[in-house]
Order: structure tokens, then sequence, then C-alpha cells
């Protein structure tokens, strides 16, 4: 491990002023994964900025929206009583990971760089992202901060490089109360997820409506199948849907990666045990 600076920081506008100094230099919060990489690292950064003091570790649950800072930990987001009652797949999604170093230390910010299990469920339930920089404050929809791989190779999600996360807003959309998270891993409790299913569906007089279903893991960055989401959308729950909304969900997958192996059985079983247990839960 190469030496290093460190600053602490205690406000939004001192982290904008180390980094707009440091160009290179790195946030760290719950430092879960940049520790890791700064140890393993030949070629890192000369300072890293701890931004683990910053005011954003508040869950505001507003009347349209919920509010999560950047620097909640995991751990939090996911026991918090309004999250689990109205957002049940976020935190499932946490709660997937086998790890608890990672759900204890680790921030909501940091976890949305991974495009793991996190950033799927979030998909789900139509989150936004609010950032700030160099250049002001913006606010994108969750779908926008993971480009599509191939669309800048050089760039894994919409965070330049002068901007820190702030936190995300989750809206208080109906089908987000029941929704589910199924993961299914090919090895040790670690591991990343092999295929993952993030599922929002209202069901209404009967029938889904407003489905969304996000297939992770499988697939580069957290992927919608609307597909999937059509085929569900005005039908009543029974298991030759779940296993038709199934297929069309293999079918997404399997057009985003080739080669793909055993995956697209896991895809299907997720979807069908997401698809159940939402059922259950209505
Ligand atoms: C043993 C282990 C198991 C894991 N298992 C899983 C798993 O099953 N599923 C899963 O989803 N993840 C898993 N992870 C990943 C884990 O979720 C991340 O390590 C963690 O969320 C990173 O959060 P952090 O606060 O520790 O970020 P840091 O390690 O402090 O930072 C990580 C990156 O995010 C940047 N960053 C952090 N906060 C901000 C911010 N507010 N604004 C801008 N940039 C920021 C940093 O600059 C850095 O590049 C695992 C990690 C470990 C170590």
């Amino acid at each position: 491990m190469k030496d290093l600076a460190y600053a602490r920081v205690d406000s939004v506008e001192e982290a904008l002023a180390a980094i707009r100094e440091h160009p290179d230099a790195w946030f760290v919060a719950g430092g879960a994964t940049a520790v890791d990489l700064l140890r393993e690292c030949v070629a890192g950064p000369d300072l890293v900025i701890d931004i683990s003091g910053l005011p954003l570790r508040e869950i505001r649950v507003g009347r349209d929206v919920t509010s999560v800072g950047a620097l909640v930990p995991n751990w939090d987001l996911a026991w918090h009583p309004a999250v689990q009652a109205m957002f049940p797949v976020v935190s499932q999604a946490i709660l997937a990971r086998a790890s608890v170093r990672a759900r204890i230390m680790a921030s909501v910010g940091g976890n949305l760089l991974q495009k793991t299990d996190l950033a799927v469920a979030l998909l789900a339930v139509d989150a936004r992202v609010v950032l700030v920089g160099l250049s002001g404050e913006r606010e994108i929809p969750i779908e926008g901060f993971y480009p599509a791989p191939g669309a800048a190779p050089n760039r894994e999600t919409a965070l330049r490089n002068d901007e820190l996360i702030l936190g995300l807003k989750l809206p208080h959309g109906r089908s987000a109360r029941t929704s589910r998270y199924v993961k299914a891993r090919n090895g040790p409790s670690d591991e990343g997820a092999s295929a993952s299913v993030a599922i929002a569906a209202e069901l209404q007089e009967g029938v889904f409506r407003e489905a969304r279903l996000v297939l992770g893991g499988i697939v580069a960055v957290p992927k919608r199948a609307h597909r999937a989401e059509e085929v569900l959308d005005g039908r009543e729950p029974h298991e030759k849907l779940f296993a038709e909304a199934a297929d069309a969900a293999v079918e997404v997958a399997c057009s985003l990666r080739r080669d793909a192996g055993f995956r697209p059985q896991l895809v299907r079983r997720a979807v069908i045990a997401a698809l159940e247990g939402l059922t259950r839960a209505s």
C-alpha cells in the first residue's frame, strides 16, 4: 500500500472544496470497499477524503417521498420500520447479503456504486439519486445512474469525479408496498448474486397492476424486464402466469448475456419464487 494523505471533512462544502483542490482524491464513507481497494491498489490516490462525519445520516419519511441520506448504514435502512412497511424489497435486498461487515459498515451511498443487491431493489421502486458537485446539485432516476454497458465504457455510473452522493429519494408508490427480492447465489456466502430478481407490483381487484420486474447479477447493470412486466399487467396471479413471466424474463436475460450458462434457470426460479412470495404477502 502506498503512502496516503488523509483529510476528514465535516460539511458538504468542505468535501467539495477538498475535491476541487485534489481532483484525484477518493471519498471514503464506511470503508468496506475502499479500504480493500487501497490495500491492493498500486496506482491509488494520494489523498483520501473521509466523508463519514457529514450530516447525511437521516431517514426522513415525508408525505409522498422517503429521503435517505447517503451515509445511512445499510443495516439501519434495512430495519427502519417505514422502509420495511413501504419498501420491503429494499429491506430484503440488504438482508439478502450474508456479510454482516458489509451490512453494518457500509453506507447507502457506497453501496450504490456496487450495482448489486440494493441497486436492483431501488430500480423496482423507481428511486432517484441526489448528487452534488462543483457545478451544483442534480437529481437523476436510478435507471439513469447506471449507463448501459458500452454506452460509456470508462464510466460505470453517472457519478462524476467531483460529485458526492447526497442520498436517495424513494417515492411512496402503492406497488412498492407489495415488493419482493430473491437472490440466488452460486457459492460461498460473501459472493454476489449469480442471479437476483426484484419485483414490485400492486394487486388491484385481483389482478397485477404497475408491475416492475428487475434482473440483477446475471447482467452487468440492473435491468428491467419490460416484456415480463407486460405479461403480468392486468392478469390474475396463477402458476401458469408466473411461468410465462419467468420465461419472458429469461429471454431478456439471455438477450443481454449470451454466455449465461446455468443462470437462466436461476432467473426462472427466482422470478417464480418472487411472484409466489409477493402474492402470498398481498
Ligand atoms: C465482505 C463483503 C461482502 C459484500 N457482499 C455484498 C453483497 O452481498 N451485496 C452487495 O450489494 N454488496 C456487497 N458488498 C459490497 C458492499 O455493499 C460495499 O462494500 C459497501 O456498500 C460500500 O459502502 P461503504 O460506505 O463502505 O463505501 P466505501 O468503501 O467507503 O466507498 C466505496 C466507493 O464508494 C465511493 N463513495 C462512498 N460514498 C460516497 C458518496 N456519498 N458519494 C460519492 N462517492 C461515494 C467511494 O469513493 C468509493 O469509491 C460486500 C462487501 C464486502 C467487503
